[in-house]
């Protein structure tokens, strides 16, 4: 059993990184992570293909998907997010974006004061002019922007980076972390 989270400051957004020939959920990720030698999915749900929401880690738990920030944040995976090549696209199936919405807004209802973000937005600053831009990215998880997704009111987006997103400004959480070490992986205890 994993420690309730004492808070939850954040909901991310990963997907899975594994190609549209993978039709996997939440048990083949539980595998899959268990056979790396890890504890279990990290996660607290996941989003499949046909738009099945699948149950992770208990929802009051800690999760294992993005170390530093475990303890305040809540981790959404959707499947998908390369091709058959293991090149990052953004390949969601409508099914999956009307599911995702539905996961945001249950979400926005229990811990209305997190911020949603995109995994690969907590990348490091590494210009250090107090926003994380595309060309700081050390990984393009969750492929698309969650930003432009809250502003396009949580309607499909199919852009792997928005177009406004070099400028975009996110907020830089100011924990004591080393960022390289939230991109290491998914699975990341603390
Ligand atoms: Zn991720």
């Amino acid at each position: 059993m994993r420690p309730n989270r004492a808070k939850t400051e954040y909901v991310v957004w990963h997907c899975s990184a594994t190609p549209p020939s993978q039709d996997i959920g939440s048990a083949q990720i539980d595998i899959m992570h268990k056979a790396k030698g890890w504890d279990g999915i990290g996660y607290h749900f996941v989003i499949r293909y046909d738009g099945r929401v699948e149950p992770g880690e208990a929802l009051k738990s800690r999760g294992a998907h993005v170390k530093g920030l475990n303890s305040v944040s809540v981790g959404v995976c959707m499947i998908g997010g390369v091709d058959e090549q293991g090149k990052s696209v953004n390949n969601f199936t409508d099914k999956q974006w009307q599911a995702a919405r539905h996961v945001y807004e249950f979400l926005k209802l229990l811990y209305p004061d997190a911020s949603n973000i995109g995994h690969r937005d907590l990348s490091p600053d590494s210009d250090g002019d107090g926003r994380v831009q595309r060309h700081e990215f050390l990984k393009d998880c969750p492929c698309y922007s969650v930003a432009q997704w809250e502003e396009n009111n949580l309607k499909p987006v199919s852009d792997l980076y928005a177009q406004w997103e070099k400028d975009a400004t996110v907020e830089v959480p100011d924990e004591e972390i080393t960022f390289e070490e939230v991109l290491e992986d998914d699975y990341e205890e603390d």
